[in-house]
């Protein structure tokens, strides 16, 4: 990544940069770095799509709203989408920008520019990949270090804290001011991304800053993203948690601890209340890997992974046909669930 700049203070309001050359069908000239070509693309495009990968979470969500609530200030045509599922999670409904979204079966099908935020592979866009082939161009916005480059265009930094952290760098360069309904969508994926600030730099910290003081309310925005759930929570918390297993090997020497969500018992809750299960776990003293398998249908379970220093779970996610981030990842499995707890436990103890 060639700009590494921080975000301008608001002191600094920001004024428009244009790169010296432009972006044709060709492909970009060599000197061009990835954010003077994505600034490039979305000062042309004429009406956009901008998707986030399938279930959506505060960090693609946040960044296909904040990115599209300034195109719209600039009279550009935008449709937010994502393939699953069919509308926005119940937790992040307050987010500001929700009339930008549309059922991924009433998407434009030929836009002239679609923007892939928060999407490690063509996969996690589900049944959006359609759009790969139809849009006209496509830039990819990303921070996972697994990210396939699916795309025509690439701006990809894993040393971003979130997704969020490079659109808020866009629109600074767009000229575009963060006001409160983009600063509340940024916040939401920072805070979300980096565990609530744990994982966050002192520039991740400064836009944190610059965010709130445009408005945002920290504890009022993550209440319904992350701290509500209903009574029944409880009683599918003391099941799973009762049933945790702790594998005493592998991992650097150290332990890994997992347990499953099966179909029976996530029934009635939302993706939020399971979701809730890995951030429990991943605070085992005893393990440097946690793993939560959730049954999507008879056959196919989600696996989630959370790992601490040394351990990498991208790389291990990776290879079992996933991705994610070195701290966080996942896979898709198909079978057997303690084949997928053998399959992790065989990586690790190479
Ligand atoms: P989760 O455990 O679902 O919160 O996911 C943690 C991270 O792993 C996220 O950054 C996801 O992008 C990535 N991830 C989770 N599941 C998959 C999957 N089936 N394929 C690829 N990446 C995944
Ligand atoms: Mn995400
Ligand atoms: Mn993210």
């Amino acid at each position: 990544m060639t700009d590494t700049r921080p975000v301008r203070s608001r002191s600094r309001p920001p004024s428009v940069r244009r790169p010296s050359a432009t972006v044709g069908d060709g492909g970009p000239p060599a000197h061009l770095s990835d954010f003077d070509v994505a600034t490039e693309l979305l000062i042309r495009a004429t009406d956009t799509v901008l998707v986030g990968h399938v279930h959506p979470d505060a960090d693609a969500l946040g960044s296909a709203l904040a990115l599209g609530l300034g195109l719209e200030r600039r009279g550009v045509p935008v449709a937010v989408s994502f393939a699953e599922p069919g509308e926005i999670p119940e937790s992040l409904r307050l987010l500001p920008g929700g009339h930008l979204v549309v059922p991924p079966g009433e998407v434009p099908e030929h836009p002239d520019l679609l923007v892939s935020l928060d999407v490690g592979s063509a996969a996690r866009l589900g049944s959006l990949d359609r759009l790969l082939t139809t849009a006209r161009q496509s830039l990819i916005i990303d921070h996972h270090p697994s990210n396939t480059r699916f795309g025509d265009h690439h701006l990809i930094d894993p040393s971003a804290e979130a997704t969020v952290v490079l659109v808020a760098r866009l629109l600074d360069r767009l000229g575009i001011p963060i006001d409160l309904a983009i600063a509340k969508n940024l916040y939401a994926g920072l805070a979300t991304d980096t565990g609530h600030f744990r994982h966050a730099d002192s520039d991740a910290h400064r836009l944190a800053a610059r965010l709130i003081d445009t408005g945002v309310r920290p504890a009022e925005l993550l209440r319904p993203i992350t701290d509500s759930h209903p009574f029944d929570w409880l009683t599918m918390l003391s099941h799973v948690l009762g049933g945790a297993v702790l594998h005493d090997v592998a991992a650097d020497g150290r332990g890994v601890v997992s347990t499953r969500i099966d179909l029976a018992t996530s029934a009635g809750l939302r993706s939020e209340e399971l979701d809730s299960v890995i951030d429990i776990l991943r605070t085992v003293q005893q393990a440097a890997v946690a793993i939560v398998l959730k049954q999507t249908s008879p056959d196919i379970w989600q696996v989630s992974l959370r790992s601490h220093p040394p351990v990498d779970v991208a790389v291990l996610a990776t290879e079992l046909g996933g991705g994610g981030h070195v701290r966080a990842a996942g896979f898709t499995h198909h079978g057997d669930p303690d084949d997928a707890v053998a399959a992790i436990l065989a990586v690790l103890g190479r």
